[in-house]
């Protein structure tokens, strides 16, 4: 395979003195070669971080975060309502970046930047609520009582995937550093740029300089110092690597929220809207190039509209327009590396080597940039092919028939993995009875997963194999603290009066607790 150089202008924000001045936050020296995912022409040398850089920044965030923590939530907060302006108003900066890092479409990477003001906006409303002291009555009335207190952990590390870089680098960080924490940020390697940027329109909007650090290197080289130093860790990436952080942070007796792969189903039932459920089916499979999380690697239709849907569904992916643009018009842009688009072609090699069929694309295409992928749609895929069990993460899909729901539900449920699925029926109450029987974390009823992951206000996390707690929701912002019960005797009127006959505060005793049983008493 040759790798054919392609001529693009890269878009202009991202210049050289803008891109030194991002990286000028990172420690570390030996730098890695971060490169335009379209070109595959350096773009910046990032630092990499050791571990005694790591153990400084720490360090920093922790000294910044003893003061923070004093801040009142009313002063942290409107940090983030002017950090909302900021985002939405350079939003085509932020995009500009997501494009040359990651290699996304341009509609994918705009679409991605609206997820932090998306959060902050939803934490504004409620993080002054969840945060407050709040009173839960103690167990003699009048004479005692208990409050619930929300301290902040400390200081959080995050560690950052390469798919929505600025997303999942910056979104999660809002609810921790709300509550009063400090992050240590670690970000892909690959992708770095656009969550730096974040961080500096963060501190634009007041963030305490220093709160917010970031870390750059290879996992397993950042990994243990990060979670070492950490009071708590937040995970996305990969279910493989979220073991091996979930298995330190046990070590250290730390939380840990872990968000990771899915293998996501999609049953299309008789009633559906087809032409609808193909719209869908293109963006689930190939949007961000087949690279998110709740993405759609397995189609489950009726025998009887299955051809109806391939014709269409084949018709629509050989259409699509696939190509780098620094502008608005491709509906899908490139995998992120090559490395990764190599795996990507050795889960179809496999497939067609065991049997499938390939519908359509199936095959790299250098002529368009260095990990261009074609959109792929396969018949024919068994559970002893790769991407039969395992997740692709790229945009290549499987079709399935059904001859009855139950087989359906089956089917969606016959996979370790449980992030995300999709159901499909013009009958809104069956599909939802369909949906109640798929384990899986989040499931979008006529669509793939935007619905569910902008509600902010519910948790969205993984069942299995796909992950360990949530994020958004309250559980998004309480995950950051810590407990404390105060608890205070006015008076002390518990246990045995002193000289008193055992038995008779026995017999009181347990009368006591019939009356709190009757009378409701907490
Ligand atoms: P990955 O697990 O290889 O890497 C994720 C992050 O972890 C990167 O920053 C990487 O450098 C770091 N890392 C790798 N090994 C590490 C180690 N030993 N210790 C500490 N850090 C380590 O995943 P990826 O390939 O970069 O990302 C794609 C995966 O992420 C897919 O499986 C996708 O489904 C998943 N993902 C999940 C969600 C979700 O919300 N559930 C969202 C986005 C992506």
């Amino acid at each position: 395979m040759t790798l054919t150089p392609v001529q693009l202008t890269r878009p202009a924000s991202v210049t050289d003195a803008f891109l030194q001045q991002l990286i000028a936050r990172v420690p570390g020296g030996s730098p890695w070669r971060l490169t335009e995912v379209y070109t595959g022409e350096l773009l910046v040398e990032l630092p990499q971080s050791t571990p005694d850089d790591i153990e400084q920044a720490f360090a920093k965030s922790r000294a910044a975060q003893r003061q923070w923590a004093l801040t009142s939530i009313k002063d942290r907060l409107a940090v983030f309502k002017r950090a909302h302006t900021l985002f939405v108003d350079n939003a085509r900066t932020v995009t500009d970046l997501i494009q040359v890092e990651s290699g996304k479409n341009r509609l994918m990477a705009i679409e991605e930047t609206c997820d932090p003001p998306m959060v902050m906006s939803h934490y504004l409303k409620r993080a002054a609520k969840l945060l407050a002291p709040t009173k839960r009555g103690g167990p003699v009335p009048m004479l005692t009582s208990s409050t619930e207190i929300r301290q902040p952990k400390g200081v959080v590390g995050i560690i950052a995937p390469w798919n929505f870089p600025f997303a999942t680098g910056i979104s999660d960080a809002i609810p921790a550093l709300m509550a009063g924490n400090g992050v240590v940020l670690k970000p892909d390697n690959k992708t770095a740029l656009s969550p730096l940027y974040g961080i500096q329109l963060l501190e634009e909007a007041g963030l305490p300089e220093g709160l917010f650090q970031v870390v750059c290197g290879e996992g397993p080289d950042v990994g243990p110092t990060l979670i070492d130093n950490a009071d708590y860790v937040m995970f996305t990436g990969s279910t493989a690597t979220g073991k091996v952080i979930g298995e330190r942070a046990g070590r250290n007796l730390i939380g840990c929220c872990l968000e990771l792969g899915g293998k996501n189903p999609m049953i299309v039932l008789a009633d559906a809207d087809l032409d609808a459920a193909v719209q869908g089916a293109i963006f689930g499979a190939f949007g961000n190039t087949g690279q998110i999380c709740m993405h759609i690697e397995r189609i489950y239709l009726p025998e009887s509209r299955y051809d109806e849907f391939k014709t269409a569904y084949v018709a629509k992916a050989q259409s699509l327009d696939v190509r780098a643009a620094y502008e608005f018009g491709p509906e899908m842009g490139s995998l992120v590396s090559v490395e990764h688009m190599k795996r990507v072609m050795s889960h179809v090699d496999d497939a067609v080597a065991k049997g499938a069929t390939v519908l359509c694309g199936g095959k790299p295409r250098p002529d368009l940039g260095p990990a261009f992928f074609e959109p792929t749609i396969l018949e024919g895929v068994t559970k002893d092919m790769l991407c039969g069990v395992t997740e692709t993460f790229g945009p290549v899909v499987a079709l399935h028939k059904y001859r009855t729901v139950d087989e359906a539900v089956a089917l969606a449920n016959d996979t370790d993995y449980g992030l995300n699925a999709s159901v499909w029926g013009s009958d809104i109450t069956a599909a939802r009875a369909v949906a109640a029987r798929i384990e899986s974390g989040n499931v979008n009823i006529n669509d793939i997963l935007a619905t569910a992951y902008a509600a902010k206000g519910t948790p969205s996390g993984g069942f299995k194999k796909s992950g360990v707690g949530a994020r958004h929701g309250d559980q998004g912002l309480l995950k950051y603290t810590d407990v404390q019960n105060m608890a205070v005797l006015k008076k002390q009127v518990m246990g045995p009066r002193p000289g008193q006959d055992p038995d008779k505060y026995v017999t009181s005793m347990l009368s006591g607790l019939k009356m709190m049983r009757r009378f409701r008493i907490r």
